[in-house]
């Protein structure tokens, strides 16, 4: 069985090292939009496929597509739907978080970003580097504090202040963060886990309100599951 895991998250490195213990001959795939990417065990590709004419190429040396990529990462899900026609495919994508019923609740960046500038004036950033961008207008004035894992290649404002880090966080430390701040109001998409999850919770022990981008819908008619065990089974079954 060769196995091509499209990864970029914690699920695809749990379930590459669970399916190379089972002896399934694993290649994870990475964007290459990490510096210092967590690699997983088995062999690993990085960089774009070149679209679905790419991605539909390279799965001639492959028997089954896991597509364990974040749930924002929509481009690459739709390009694995259309490519993977005579290719056994399965969606892994972990569960969203319960909203609570304070959040506010959007399905654009730039609803977050103009949600976010109603609601406060010291905004704290946990969306990710790629979607700063679309923060800067809305936001140009404000005390914005953006975690992002690398820099983006952008020049933000000057009122904005930057940190590089990587989960996973802690009650305590985000506490920390969001008190040291000052912040009056968080921005994160509905990324799901517990990883990044503790955020929340300071924001709702410190009454701070929560703007929440939900997710893209997921890909229509292919098999998804939420566990990394349900996706060890499906990829045994064909084994
Ligand atoms: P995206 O917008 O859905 O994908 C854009 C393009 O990047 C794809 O068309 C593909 O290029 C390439 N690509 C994406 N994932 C790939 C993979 N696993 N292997 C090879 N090429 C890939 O993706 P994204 O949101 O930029 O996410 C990129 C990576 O970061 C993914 O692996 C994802 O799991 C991870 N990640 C994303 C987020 C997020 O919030 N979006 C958060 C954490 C981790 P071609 O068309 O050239 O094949």
């Amino acid at each position: 069985m060769r196995l091509l895991l499209l990864g970029g998250t914690g699920e695809a490195r749990d379930l590459a090292a669970r399916l190379v213990g089972d002896g399934v001959d694993v290649t994870s795939s990475l964007a290459g939009r990490v510096a210092r990417p967590r690699l997983p065990v088995g062999t690993v590709r990085i960089g774009g496929f070149g679209g679905v004419d790419g991605l539909r190429a390279a799965l001639t040396r492959f028997d089954a597509v896991v597509d364990a990529t974040h749930p924002f990462a929509a481009g690459m899900t739709a390009n694995a739907a259309a490519a993977c026609t005579d290719v056994p495919l399965l969606r892994l994508e972990r569960p969203g978080w319960d909203p609570d019923p304070r959040w506010h609740l959007v399905d654009t960046h730039d609803a977050a970003a103009a949600a976010a500038a109603d609601l406060g004036a010291r905004p704290f950033l946990t969306i990710g580097r790629q979607e700063l961008a679309r923060f800067v207008p809305a936001l140009r004035r404000r005390q914005v504090l953006a975690r992002v894992v690398d820099a983006p290649d952008l020049d933000l404002p000057s009122p904005w202040r930057l940190v590089t880090s990587r989960g996973p966080y802690t009650l305590d430390g985000e506490l920390a963060v969001l008190r040291g701040h000052g912040s009056d109001v968080l921005v994160t998409k509905d990324s799901g886990g517990s990883h990044t999850w503790p955020k929340l919770q300071a924001a709702a022990d410190l009454a701070i309100p929560v703007v929440v981008v939900r997710r893209p819908a997921g890909p229509i008619g292919v098999t998804t599951v939420h566990t990394v065990d349900e996706a060890v089974a499906w990829v045994r079954e064909r084994a």
